[in-house]
């Protein structure tokens, strides 16, 4: 979604991509984009969500050049996506069965990317209705409420939808929970792609011929390459797959024109890779609702690690004590190898 911003007295069209969702899809504007070479010399990678400047924009054959990658709110490396403001974790009741350690895990990294998120229970179709109780009373006492769906009869998507409102989406969770059909289940609808596949940019960028852009002008084997250092953008590298493979992100409006949703589910390992000794506890709103109210504001050593410290208002009487300890043991680890190998 281009939204114009005509600097008067430049002839060099500038546009804004912004908040893309707030738009129906019929009057959202697709451009077909190469990236400055500029941002590329500095290594400014152009990811999937972010908001840019575009110049020598072509309107006819809908067709740009990215010059600027605005500041990002939020960026994530799997899927590699910017601007991301909504995760919804995705657990499924039954087949496979939830591994409360895994769920641990994947609320955790939830929590350390700072990025607003939801609980989602898919396939409650699968278990009686006192399973489903069960788990959203265990649930509240670890300090979450969970969405309950299910994707094959179609229950709580508009639930989902209300939550995905006017946002940029990522569905994470373990493998076989339902991620790939509770996407195609919110997309059964119309689905505008507003990100081009690998295949469509590479012929859009070979049938191009020779073009101005900014007055400079662009053979057609420099657009080529234009293109190909934008693909490998959009493919991980962080999480170790190849230059090669198909992990294409697109970001998809979700049904009414209310939001964006990503196609590729994410987190597949959650690494709680940015979370340190010193921040894990933070992450449970066990500890924060303990800390919030304990009297005297917290714990009686500042540096508290709530593992049996006196006057600590954090105590093991909460059922994920045994994750915190355990996390923290390997969180530990992790740092004391890092530090030896600095
Ligand atoms: P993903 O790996 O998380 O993307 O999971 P998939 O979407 O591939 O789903 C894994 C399996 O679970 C498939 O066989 C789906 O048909 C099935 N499944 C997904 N959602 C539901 C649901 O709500 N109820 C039931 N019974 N099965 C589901
Ligand atoms: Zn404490």
């Amino acid at each position: 979604d281009f939204s114009l911003a005509r600097n008067a007295g430049d002839d060099m069209q500038t546009a804004v991509l912004e908040s893309a969702f707030r738009k129906p899809p019929e009057e959202r504007v697709e451009l077909l984009c190469v990236v400055r070479s500029l941002l590329k010399k500095i290594k400014r990678r152009v990811l999937v969500g972010d908001r840019v400047l575009v110049s020598g924009i072509d309107w006819t054959e809908k067709r740009g050049m990215i010059e600027e990658v605005l500041d990002r709110t939020s960026e994530i490396v799997d899927p590699p996506m910017a601007n991301v403001d909504n995760l919804l974790v995705v657990f499924s009741i039954d087949h496979p069965q939830i591994d409360e350690k895994v769920l641990s895990r994947f609320l955790l990294e939830a929590e350390s990317t700072g990025i607003d998120f939801t609980l989602v229970l898919n396939k409650i179709d699968l278990v009686e209705e006192k399973v489903v109780e069960s788990w959203q009373a265990k649930l509240a006492e670890w300090g979450y409420k969970a969405v309950l769906c299910s994707a094959d009869r179609k229950l709580g998507l508009r639930a989902l939808t209300s939550v995905m409102k006017n946002k940029v989406t990522v569905i994470v969770g373990p493998s076989g929970v339902g991620k790939s059909s509770l996407i195609n289940a919110l997309h059964d609808q119309s689905v505008l792609p507003l990100w081009y596949n690998t295949e469509e940019m590479q012929e859009a960028a070979t049938v191009s011929v020779t073009d101005t852009i900014n007055g400079a002008e662009v053979s057609e084997h420099q657009f080529a390459e234009d293109f190909e250092e934008l693909r490998v953008g959009e493919v991980s590298t962080a999480s170790g797959r190849g230059r090669h493979t198909t992990r294409h992100v697109r970001l998809l409006p979700v049904p009414g024109g209310v939001g964006l949703l990503a196609d590729t589910p994410g987190f597949s390992q959650p690494s709680l890779a940015k979370v340190t000794s010193s921040t894990l506890a933070q992450l449970f709103p066990e500890v924060r609702r303990r800390l919030a109210e304990s009297e005297g504001g917290g714990c009686g050593f500042p540096n508290c690690m709530h593992l049996g410290e006196p006057y600590c208002a954090v105590g093991d009487s909460w059922e994920r004590y045994y994750h915190y300890t355990d996390l923290l043991e390997e969180v530990r680890t992790r740092e004391r190898v890092q530090k030896k190998v600095l």
